[in-house]
């Protein structure tokens, strides 16, 4: 993912959204784009904090720290940000951050003092009413509490709603572990009552946090889990597979491939199986123009961010299979660190129940605002989610008389 695939996605949307030369320039370019170099364990390593898009609210976004962050790449995920918050209803920006380091290859000593080094190298922009940052690849609980940690030790005082993805003992919030895949769900069950699937078979492609708490709560809700995969491949059963049982071959054997109740099958059969339900919960651009025509499923659910490329989501839409892109399927963990954040804000601290409520309020409201501005066009669902966000995100723009 760079930048340019924004540029080229939305001079596509443009027109279908009716947006002005003026505006795409203003919606194209972010506020800010921070750069720094840190230290940890005598090696230098670059840091980014891109800071998107502000209209409707502080920016928020994930930290990553792999080895192949880039800054392009860093507002490429700000601007994705952008319009994630927009379609899931909550008064946030967009933003992002990253440092291009392999954590692997960090002691836990110099991992913390990576983490540390980042918030003062960025702190003056970060905070509750500017910049949320959360966890994001290869970064966890932990290192935000290290961050939240310096952050309050530079500023002297708290202020826990600086950062969500927080341990519970030191301000997070209840349910955000199995966000990402309850959210999901609550968007899956709106679906199909729109779109007439012949059962309720799910294949999920990926088998951590998202997928295997997407598999375990669907089974609870009655689905038939035909098949789930990890990086070594995955297992197929057309009767179902027993989930905690995946779930303890996994973790004893590294893989849910050796679970002896099924047949072996390659990530790349996983997508065309025969089930009605689709969830891409791995990696980016798995569904090609290559296997897009043998899909089988009906609904596909996005929550691992980018599973499909432009040409094949063209396929997939002519064939009549309905997409819900990653910026909505996937919206559930930014809704539930929003709801940390306001938690943070009053010092009192909701129930599981209450969360789990609110959550589906939110992702029902969401799928159904989309919905009504999906049905009767000629674009795909996607587009429609596209077009939705965008425009949320110029009309804040348009009230603070920025364009
Ligand atoms: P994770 O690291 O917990 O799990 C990833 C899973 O994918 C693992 O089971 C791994 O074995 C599997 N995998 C790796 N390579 C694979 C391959 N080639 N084929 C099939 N499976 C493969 O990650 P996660 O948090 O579950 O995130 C998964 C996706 O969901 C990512 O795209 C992430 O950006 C997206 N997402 C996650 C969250 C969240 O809150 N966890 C939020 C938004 C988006």
């Amino acid at each position: 993912m760079t930048f340019h695939h924004v540029q080229e996605f939305l001079k596509t949307i443009a027109p279908l959204a009716n947006i002005s030369a003026k505006e795409l320039t203003r919606l194209q370019t972010p506020n800010h784009a921070h750069t720094a170099t840190i230290t940890a364990g005598g090696k230098t390593y670059s840091a980014y904090r891109v800071q998107f898009n502000d209209a409707r609210g502080p920016y928020k976004g994930g930290i990553r720290f792999h080895p192949e962050v880039n800054e392009e790449e860093v507002k490429a995920l700000a601007f994705w940000m952008t319009l994630k918050t927009a379609v899931a209803d909550i008064p946030f920006g967009g933003g992002k951050g990253g440092v291009a380091v392999d954590p692997k290859k960090l002691t836990p000593a110099e991992l913390q003092e990576l983490s540390r080094a980042y918030v003062r190298a960025f702190s003056s922009h970060l905070g509750a009413e500017k910049d949320i940052p959360a966890p994001d690849v290869y970064t966890n609980s932990q290192i935000m509490a290290w961050m939240l940690d310096e952050y309050e030790k530079l500023n002297g005082n708290h202020e826990p709603g600086m950062i969500t993805g927080k341990p519970l003992e030191l301000g997070g919030s209840l349910v955000r572990d199995i966000a990402t895949a309850l959210g999901g769900v609550y968007v899956l069950e709106e679906a199909v009552k729109k779109v007439k699937v012949k059962d309720r078979t799910v294949a999920i492609q990926g088998f951590g946090n998202a997928g295997m708490n997407a598999a375990l709560l669907l089974q609870d809700l009655g689905y038939t889990i035909v098949a789930v995969s990890d990086s070594q491949g995955g297992i197929y059963n057309p009767r179902g597979l027993a989930i905690r049982d995946v779930m303890k071959t996994k973790e004893k054997t590294g893989s849910v491939q050796n679970h002896t109740e099924g047949k072996r099958i390659s990530n790349d059969e996983i997508i065309k199986l025969n089930c009605s339900v689709f969830l891409p919960s791995a990696l980016s651009g798995v569904i090609t123009t290559e296997n897009a025509a043998e899909v089988k499923a009906k609904i596909i659910v996005e929550l691992a961010n980018g599973p499909t490329t432009p040409a094949a989501d063209r396929i997939l839409h002519k064939n009549g299979v309905l997409v819900i892109p990653d910026i909505l399927a996937n919206a559930g963990g930014v809704t539930v660190s929003y709801f940390e954040w306001v938690q943070n804000k009053y010092t009192y601290y909701w129930k599981e129940e209450e969360i789990r409520e609110r959550l589906k309020e939110k992702m029902v409201n969401a799928f159904s605002a989309l919905w009504t501005s999906y049905e009767g066009k000629k674009y795909d669902f996607r587009t429609a989610t596209y077009i939705h966000a965008i425009q949320k995100v110029l009309m804040a723009e348009k009230l603070r008389g920025r364009v």
